[in-house]
């Protein structure tokens, strides 16, 4: 009940953010393109909002792991060869 009141408040003085704009925010501190006041805004959304606190905890999670995970990604070249090697082995079968 006071928790309610408290985000009536909050979102009457025009510190809440809604869900959908947290979780943005959300993403880009993910990607460090947040500013300061967005994480703040961001950081207050948090304390009212279980669902959000919620995502951004799997966000951060999923972060982690990819990062642990250490993926190498093929270059822009690599992937282009390989597509043509695909297209003519394609055409080769097709024919
Ligand atoms: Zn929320």
């Amino acid at each position: 009940m006071l928790k309610r009141k408290l985000v009536l408040i909050m979102s009457n003085i025009r510190f809440m953010i809604p869900c959908e704009e947290a979780n943005h925010v959300c993403d880009k501190t993910q990607y460090k393109n947040a500013s300061l006041k967005e994480k703040i805004l961001l950081n207050l959304h948090l304390i009212f909002c279980r669902a959000c606190r919620k995502y951004s905890s799997n966000n951060a999670k999923l972060t982690k792991t990819i990062k642990k995970a250490e993926v190498e990604c093929l270059d822009k070249k690599c992937k282009e060869a390989m597509r043509e090697d695909f297209n003519q082995a394609l055409k080769e079968v097709s024919n």
